[in-house]
């Protein structure tokens, strides 16, 4: 145990942290022998693996799946505490954060330090009423919205006499070729091509259409060019449609309009009854928030620029990581979150021991995956690249290894030996009422 200064009042220092996620749920693991009073805050009750979240929406994996309860995770840390509430306000001056709770009231919590961990949320990037036809994919919710949306479209499309509804209900279009929107779609092509083939009788696959849009010229831009070119020829075997250097104009419950984002050449329709919104995040409103109070500098995404030491400038009791923040210009994914996360806990532990602090941070890269069907992956790290077989089994391995939980591990993996040797999914469920069926 690492004994912490008292504070003033007599009482353990708190450590309060807004956000279990992938960041702050490292900062409340790493403080679990530091004598202080960790408070995690999060609107949601579960800690959410968002890497796998496509494969909720596409009735391979449970939500419980990839989803344990906060409360689950922290069990065995006595020292831990966890509050359901969103957080609305972090006041430095005052050092506290008010939240709005389950019954709606507001509360508002003291803090020692405090580690903004808030993540960032879906945007349409200015275009709001995009969401009323479009799904995106952040939170679990979402994921089921869209597993309900999928698997009512195909519903209707077996009901449907007639063909230019049948066939709206049997096109997906899928707007965002990084892994995310990469990952759905080659999911998508599984579910359908191979699952439901054997049980919608109705349906013929070969009328379905995904289709890939996306602003830039390739897909999966962020890796290498090699592993550009065989996620595009993996995706065509998949019959997966891929409308690149388009840019989505309009978005409606009818489909999409979309037009080359260079501007030579006219727009096109596509009539589709589901449109998936892949194309990106924005930085939590929390982070803005809490730049414009302190002053401190954002980037262009407007995370917050901390010190190397992940502290807001010019306050040192207040730390930010992951997608909310930026340090090194480390890009918004799980591991620079986590690792951040896993560093601040150390500062904390010196910080309260009144010891001398860590160097500062140092990112060490894991390198990145994403998976296209059920055999084929791509990876990267430095300069070693693979895809293929290969790759999809160092991506399950790490998966796997980064839920979080035994029983989910297992949990996945079963699901998926089921899914690849008998093809057959348990999880196509619609638990809305038939209205979400449109
Ligand atoms: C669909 C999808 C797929 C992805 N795939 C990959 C991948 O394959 N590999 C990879 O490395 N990264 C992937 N990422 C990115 C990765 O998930 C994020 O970079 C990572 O989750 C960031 O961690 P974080 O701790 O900053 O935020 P998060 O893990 O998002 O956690 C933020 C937490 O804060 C809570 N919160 C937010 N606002 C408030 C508030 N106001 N009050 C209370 N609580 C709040 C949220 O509920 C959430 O639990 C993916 C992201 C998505 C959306």
């Amino acid at each position: 145990m690492i004994t912490a200064d008292r504070s003033a009042t007599g009482r353990r220092p708190r450590v309060v942290i807004v956000g279990g996620g992938f960041g702050g749920l490292q900062v409340a693991k790493g403080l679990r022998d530091v004598d202080a009073e960790v408070v995690v805050i999060d609107r949601v009750n579960h800690h959410l693996f968002q890497p796998l979240l496509y494969q909720v929406s596409t009735a391979l994996l449970a939500a419980g799946d990839i989803a344990p309860a906060l409360r689950t995770v922290l069990a065995r840390q006595d020292n831990a505490r966890v509050v359901l509430g969103d957080v609305t306000d972090i006041d430095p001056h005052s050092s506290s954060v008010t939240l709005t709770g389950p019954d709606d009231v507001d509360r508002t919590i003291e803090y020692d330090r405090l580690v903004l961990a808030a993540g960032a949320e879906s945007s349409f990037f200015g275009h709001d009423d995009w969401a009323e036809a479009a799904v995106p994919m952040k939170t679990l919710v979402d994921a089921i919205t869209l597993r309900e949306r999928l698997l009512g479209a195909f519903e209707l499309a077996a009901q449907s006499e007639d063909l230019t509804t049948r066939g709206e209900c049997l096109t997906f279009v899928v707007v965002g070729a990084g892994p995310t929107g990469v990952e759905f779609a080659g999911q998508l092509s599984a579910l359908a091509r191979r699952t439901l083939r054997r049980e919608f009788h109705e349906l013929d696959t070969a009328d379905l259409r995904i289709v890939l849009v996306d602003a830039g010229d390739s897909v999966l831009s962020s890796f290498a060019p090699s592993l550009q070119r065989h996620g595009e020829a993996a995706l065509e075997k998949l019959g997966v449609e891929r409308i690149l250097g388009h840019s989505a104009e309009t978005i409606d419950a009818a489909g999409i309009t979309v037009r080359p984002t260079n501007g030579a050449g006219s727009e096109s329709r596509i009539s589709a009854r589901t449109v998936v919104w892949a194309a990106g995040v924005a930085t939590n409103p929390l982070a803005r928030r809490l730049a414009e109070t302190t002053g401190a500098p954002v980037d262009g995404r407007g995370r917050i620029k901390v010190d190397p030491r992940c502290r807001v400038p010019g306050y040192p009791d207040l730390f930010a990581i992951g997608d909310a923040a930026n340090v090194h210009d480390l890009p918004g994914l799980a591991e620079p979150a986590m690792q951040e996360g896993r560093y601040v806990a150390s500062v904390l532990a010196s910080d309260l021991a009144g010891a001398s602090p860590p160097a500062p941070f140092r990112y060490r890269d894991l390198g990145t995956m994403a998976t296209i069907s059920p055999t084929d992956a791509v990876a990267q790290r430095g300069r070693v690249r693979m895809s293929g077989l290969p790759a999809k089994l160092a991506w399950a391995g790490v998966h796997v290894a980064f839920l979080v939980g035994w029983g989910n591990r297992f949990a996945v993996l079963m699901q998926w030996l089921q899914v690849a040797l008998f093809g057959s999914r348990r999880r196509q469920l619609i638990i809305g009422s038939r209205r979400s069926v449109h």
